[in-house]
């Protein structure tokens, strides 16, 4: 059997990170978030995320090249030996080709493009109220899922912060950016045949259910 790879594209705020988080820890697959990798780069203070940050703190795009070669080193790691959920990658058709070339080096391929959607209101209403795990990065909102001890994460215990580009300025160029540079994508990934889409308004477990029969069938 080789590797599975499963792509979740949508909008900034439509759950990609809440549901990669769940079917990877369901197929037994690594999680693979660029955001993610990025904000710990940042952290590290590596050239990486110094390079990044200007990007990120803007809600502009990461240049193409950098972003390729950050994922072909995370999908080189052992937990990666079974395939991957890519949440946050790719984001232009560039990235597509890349990770396309990438996975043909070892005769594979995207199994399933998934795409989760919801109205433009609902994504600045859970980015503005998202609250993120500082250790596990599971994402909380104040209204919709609000942790059991406020201010700290269910899961493990961890300090919840709001990320500084989860503002109503930065996250109407984040939405800009979806519709000009990633919705192409969507065309790419449908003509591969492997394309599929799920309502990203029902509640997280409605969620996951449709995701669930999405790369099923
Ligand atoms: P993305 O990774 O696509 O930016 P997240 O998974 O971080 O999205 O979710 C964005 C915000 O919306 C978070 O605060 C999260 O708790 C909340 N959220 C995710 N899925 C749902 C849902 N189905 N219904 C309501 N809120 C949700
Ligand atoms: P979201 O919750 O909007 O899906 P992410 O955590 O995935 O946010 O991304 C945060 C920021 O990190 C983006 O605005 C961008 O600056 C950078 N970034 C993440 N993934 C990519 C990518 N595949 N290509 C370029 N930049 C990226
Ligand atoms: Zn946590």
């Amino acid at each position: 059997m080789g590797r599975r790879f499963i792509v979740l594209l949508g909008p900034p705020g439509a759950g990609k990170g809440t549901q990669a988080a769940r079917l990877a820890q369901a197929a037994g697959l690594a999680h693979l978030a660029s955001g993610d990798l990025f904000r710990e780069h940042l952290s590290r203070g590596t050239e990486l995320g110094k390079v990044a940050q200007a990007y990120m703190t803007r809600g502009e795009l990461v240049p193409d090249d950098v972003t390729t070669r950050m994922i072909a080193e995370r999908l080189a790691q052992p937990d990666a030996a079974t395939g991957a959920v890519f949440d946050g990658f790719p984001r232009t058709v560039a990235q597509a080709e890349g990770l396309d070339r990438l996975l043909a080096e070892h005769g594979e391929r995207v199994q399933r493009a998934v795409v989760i959607d919801a109205r433009r209101e609902e994504l600045v209403r859970r980015l503005t109220g998202r609250w993120l795990c500082r250790e596990c990065q599971t994402p909380y909102h104040q209204t919709s899922r609000p942790p059991r001890v406020p201010g700290r994460c269910d899961g493990c215990g961890g300090e919840l912060y709001q990320r500084p580009d989860d503002t109503v300025e930065v996250v109407e160029r984040r939405l800009a950016v979806y519709e000009d540079q990633t919705q192409p994508l969507l065309a790419w990934y449908e003509r591969a045949g492997v394309l599929a889409r799920v309502d990203g308004e029902r509640d997280v477990e409605a969620v996951q259910r449709a995701l669930a029969r999405a790369i099923a069938s």
